[in-house]
Order: C-alpha cells, then sequence, then structure tokens
C-alpha cells in the first residue's frame, strides 16, 4: 500500500510529492516526527526560524470510519520549551488527509505573504492570498474558509494569536459539525504556523481510501468497535466526558485550585461539585445540550460534548477536563457556565486552554486579578484577542508571564505549564510530566488512578516509562488515547489491521517497538538542545508546601528519577 508524503516549500510554493510504503506509512506519526526532526538537525536552531519545519501527520487509518484512528499529529521544535514536540489533535483533518491517500506532509521555510493553502482532490495543491481572513477570530475565519471552499473540507487554522506568534497558540482543526474545536494546542505549534505566515490549511474531502485489504480492515474496525462496546473505562467517557476526571481529582485531592494551591474544590459530603463531569451531564441533559460527541467521525467512545446554556443555546464545544481545571478551578471558578463561555473564547482565539489559564492564575497570583474575577479573565482574553501591549506580553505564556512578574509559584515544567493533575498526589502523571521531553504535558503518560501510596520511585517510574511507551505508539498511529483501555490490550487486532491496511507483516512486538524508538528520539532531541536533569525538576513550591487536603508535597526531584529512569531503561534494553 501507497501514500502520499508532500514536502509544501513556502518560500518557493513547491510541492515536492514522496511515496510512502507499507511500514513507512505505519511510522508516518509522533516516530517520524521525533526521527526526523532528530535527524535534520533541528535541535540546534531557533524554533523561530523559518528552518524549523511543520509537520503534520495521519495514521495508517486514516480516512477510514476506524472509531478513534483520525487524529492528527503536529510536530516541530517548539518555541515555548525549546524542546521536541508533538501535539495532536482530534477533528476531520486527518480524516480528509487520509481521504486523498496522504499520510503527512511538511510545511517548509516561510511565506512571503499570508498564505492559504489548500490541498485539493486532485492531486494539487495552490496557495492563495489570506488578506480576507487576517485578525479574525477563529469561528469567523471558519465560516469565510466555508463560504469560499465549501462544505466538504476540513480546516487547520492559525487564529488571530498564532498570527502574532503569540505562544499560547495552538492549531485549530474543524469537527464533525465544522466548528474549528480540536485543537493541537500544546507548545506553541500555532505560532510556529504563524511564523510560516500560514492562515490556514484547507484539505478537500473525498471518501475512504484504498487499503490492502479493504474487507479485513473493515471487519478489524467493526471487531475494535465491539470492544470499545463492551469497556467499563470507555462507557464512563462516553457518560460523562473527560470532565468526570474532575470528580475523581477532586475526590483525591489532585485538583488544581487557585494556582495549585488546593487540591479539593469542595468537600463534596458538604456541596454539590459543579465543576465535574456528574453535574455538566445533569444539567446539560436537562437544558438539551448533547452530553455525548464524537469529535471525528465513527467515534464510539464520544468522550465530546456540546455545552448548552438554561435556555439550550449552544455556549462551546467541547468543555474538556483540562479546560475545566486550568481555565476553571485554577483560576478560582466554581460554575460551570462562566467556564463554558471562557472555554468558547479559547476557542475562538485558537489557544491552549491549559496554557492561558495557567497564565491568568500566575497573573492573579501576581496580584493583577484575584481567583474567581470572571471579569478579570474576559479583560485579559480580550488583551490577548486585540494583541495590544499587555495581551502580547500575556500571550508569551506562563513560565515568561511569572518571570515578568517575579512570581514565586509558577507551575511550569521546562517553560509549559502543568496540565490538571497535582503531581503532589498523582504521582505517576506527575513523574511523566517531569521526565518526558515534551515539556509538562500529562498526555505522554497519564495513569491518574495509580495508587501511588507506599510506593518507591522505582515502581512508579517504571508504571509512568510503560504508559509512555504505549502513549508515544498510539500517538504515532494517530489513535485518540482515550480508545487506550481497549487500545492496550488489542494489540494483536491492532498490528493485524495495520498489516491488512498496509499489506505488511508487522508483529504483535512492533507497537511496543514503535513507542520506545519513539521516546528514544524525543529524548534525544532534547538532549542536543541542550537539556540536562536540570530540567526536570518541579518548581519549588511543589515541594515546599503540602498540598491539602492530603498534606502531600512533591517526593521526587529530576537527579533521582533520572537515575531510575537510566536504571529502566537499562533492565528493559532489547
Ligand atoms: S474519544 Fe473523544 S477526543 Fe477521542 S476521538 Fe473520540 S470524541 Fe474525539
Amino acid at each position: 500500500m501507497r501514500r502520499k508524503y508532500l514536502h509544501i516549500n513556502l518560500n518557493t510554493r513547491k510541492v515536492e510529492e514522496e511515496v510512502f510504503a507499507g511500514e513507512q506509512i505505519a511510522r508516518a506519526g509522533r516516530y517520524f516526527i521525533a526521527k526526523t526532526l532528530l535527524e535534520s538537525g533541528i535541535a540546534k536552531i531557533d524554533p523561530m526560524a523559518p528552518e524549523n519545519p511543520l509537520i503534520f501527520s495521519a495514521g495508517p487509518f486514516a480516512g477510514s470510519n476506524w472509531s478513534n484512528a483520525n487524529r492528527t499529529s503536529v510536530g516541530c521544535k517548539s518555541p515555548l520549551t525549546g524542546g521536541v514536540k508533538e501535539s495532536n489533535g482530534g477533528g476531520t483533518f486527518s480524516l480528509a488527509l487520509g481521504h486523498l491517500s496522504i499520510c503527512g506532509f511538511t510545511l517548509h521555510g516561510a511565506a512571503e505573504d499570508w498564505v492559504i493553502i489548500h490541498i485539493k482532490k486532485d492531486g494539487t495543491v495552490e496557495f492563495d492570498r489570506a488578506a480576507a481572513f487576517m485578525h479574525k477570530g477563529n469561528f469567523e475565519t471558519a465560516a469565510l474558509l466555508h463560504e469560499k471552499y465549501g462544505n466538504k473540507v476540513s480546516l487547520g487554522l492559525c487564529g488571530p494569536v498564532g498570527e502574532y506568534l503569540g505562544m499560547l497558540a495552538g492549531i485549530a482543526f474543524s469537527d464533525t459539525e465544522r466548528r474549528p474545536s480540536r485543537l493541537s494546542a500544546r507548545g506553541a505549534v500555532g505560532a510556529v504556523l504563524g511564523n510560516k505566515k500560514v492562515k490556514a490549511i484547507v484539505v478537500d474531502m473525498d471518501k475512504m481510501p484504498a487499503f490492502h485489504d479493504r474487507n479485513k480492515v473493515i471487519t478489524a474496525i467493526r471487531a475494535y468497535g465491539n470492544r470499545l462496546q463492551h469497556d467499563a473505562m470507555i462507557e464512563n467517557f462516553r457518560s460523562n466526558g473527560t470532565a468526570g476526571m474532575a470528580d475523581f481529582t477532586n475526590h483525591i485531592g489532585g485538583l488544581p485550585v487557585n494556582n495549585f494551591s488546593k487540591g479539593r474544590l469542595v468537600d463534596t459530603e458538604q456541596e454539590l461539585l459543579k465543576m465535574g463531569g456528574a453535574f455538566i451531564r445533569e444539567q446539560n441533559s436537562t437544558r438539551g445540550g448533547e452530553i455525548t460527541h464524537a469529535c471525528m467521525p465513527g467515534c464510539l467512545i464520544q468522550c465530546s460534548n456540546v455545552y448548552a446554556d438554561e435556555n439550550g443555546k449552544e455556549i462551546t464545544s467541547p468543555v474538556e477536563y483540562e479546560t475545566l481545571c486550568l481555565l476553571g478551578t485554577n483560576c478560582g471558578i466554581s460554575d460551570p457556565d462562566d467556564l463554558a463561555r471562557l472555554n468558547n473564547i479559547a476557542n475562538d482565539l485558537g489557544v491552549d486552554s491549559i496554557e492561558t489559564g495557567a497564565t491568568i492564575a500566575v497573573l492573579m497570583e501576581a496580584g493583577l486579578g484575584t481567583f474567581g474575577d470572571i471579569s478579570f479573565m474576559h479583560h485579559v482574553l480580550d488583551e490577548i484577542r486585540r494583541g495590544t501591549e499587555n495581551g502580547r506580553l500575556w500571550a508569551r505564556g506562563t513560565a515568561y508571564v511569572g518571570a515578568h512578574y517575579q512570581v514565586q509559584r509558577v507551575p511550569v515544567i521546562k517553560k509549559q505549564a502543568i496540565s490538571a493533575y497535582d503531581p503532589r498526589v498523582i504521582e505517576v502523571t506527575g513523574i511523566s510530566m517531569q521526565v518526558t521531553a515534551q515539556g509538562a504535558d500529562h498526555t505522554t503518560g497519564n495513569v491518574p488512578a495509580y495508587d501511588c501510596h507506599g510506593k518507591g520511585v522505582d515502581e512508579l517510574v517504571d508504571a509512568s516509562i510503560k504508559t509512555q511507551i504505549a502513549t508515544a505508539a498510539v500517538d504515532s498511529l494517530g489513535l485518540c488515547i482515550f480508545g487506550r483501555s481497549v487500545t492496550n490490550v488489542s494489540v494483536d487486532l491492532i498490528t493485524n489491521a495495520i498489516n491488512d491496511a498496509l499489506g505488511t507483516r508487522l508483529d504483535s512486538e512492533f507497537l511496543n517497538s514503535l513507542g520506545r524508538d519513539t521516546l528514544l528520539y524525543e529524548n534525544r532531541f532534547n538532549r542536543e538542545a541542550g537539556f540536562s536533569v536540570a530540567d526536570d525538576e518541579l518548581p519549588e513550591f511543589f515541594y515546599e508546601e503540602p498540598l491539602q487536603p492530603t498534606n502531600k508535597a512533591a517526593r521526587f526531584h529530576g537527579p533521582e528519577l533520572k537515575v531510575a529512569v537510566d536504571s529502566w531503561w537499562e533492565k528493559n534494553s532489547n
């Protein structure tokens, strides 16, 4: 089986087509990003130089209706962290790439003037003027683009913050109803797109592409779907969405509240937790919102939602756990309606809601606002939208803003905001965020329910690295990690399905080696970029301030983790 890989040179507007075959297609995701970035010597360049390539990858099942296999990986050297970055998002972008038998493309160089890249059904690529779409929010931009290109396209957008190279900027992809609300959010990949002067990438949609053995692939899609339908974890995602995680983290005391100063928003024995999945599901259902929603066609997990107001009118889609916390509880918000409105503004700006929320909480910590002050939050987002002097300063992200205002409590690792899992309590995820080359990215190795009590560093590092490997593998295949309770125990099904899709003869060790190799490339990239064990440290306050109500402080420093990590790889080398 063959797929096209496009090299789009923005300086010359020339497009070179490379043919990927068999296993190359199976490796075209996060693995390919890490390997390409390392081998091209990108580690040592300025991430805002035009030479920093921006890589978009789809998985081997892209273009099919495999439940959750159409995620898009975006990779580059991150201008936020200075390290390797793979940031993946849902939506229909990779579905469209798959329809055109494209497994990925790289944007090289930078355009002279702002462009729209149109990847067309007939195989050609056109460069259109972007002037009419500049300085607009993503919803208006998407509506205008659909007016021009029709509805049978999927979009990748650089929002207004990405236009002025704000480090909060992600890249927004269309969801199933053409909302540009599914983001490759982390690591400022949107600033790299803005630096290349690409306002939007429009991809025509067509139909399911050819596979080596189409019938067998369709059988595997059904078999995987059947497993999803009978899995308790998946059922939980379907019922409460990712917001259900807030009920759990609030219960165990690992929810970020008021700039990581508390681990629980409310005692649910005394008070209702409104910022959680159970409440949101109930309220949204009563109001006529959608309590389940698929961000890509065919997803049977449907963890997304469409959040409605008291009149049943859509406020935003989706309300996700990490947004609910970082832009919500961590800024002192206790009503999900307030959060939903802010969430929609963040979607319109095309910014990472984790980095944005953490930045606003640091501004509150600095005394510019108070926790829970909704109007201050709207003011900050408005300044960021307009790109005022303050807006541009605040759009540089949590680490920069913390240093600027000389704030002591700045929750970042490798200059990226810590996600919604307080590392003092949710220790394995904390370790993953510390040691990963990706910066404080929980998705690299999230194990929130792991019982850490009485366990030492080696045991926790073991859990972290095993999850990091499994995650790197599914990221490399364009699979959404929310299917992992099924994916991780369906290695043979998935490997056989890849073989049926691509005509390969991969064995059941393939996924594991794909994940391992990806991590090793990413770690080497960061070493070459100048990272050391000192960068694996949590901010001091996590060690010094016990978190209430559990009274736990962080236990592991970078050097101790490095010894445990090195020892793990030594013991588990092939
Ligand atoms: S599980 Fe959720 S995020 Fe993942 S593909 Fe389905 S709807 Fe999208």
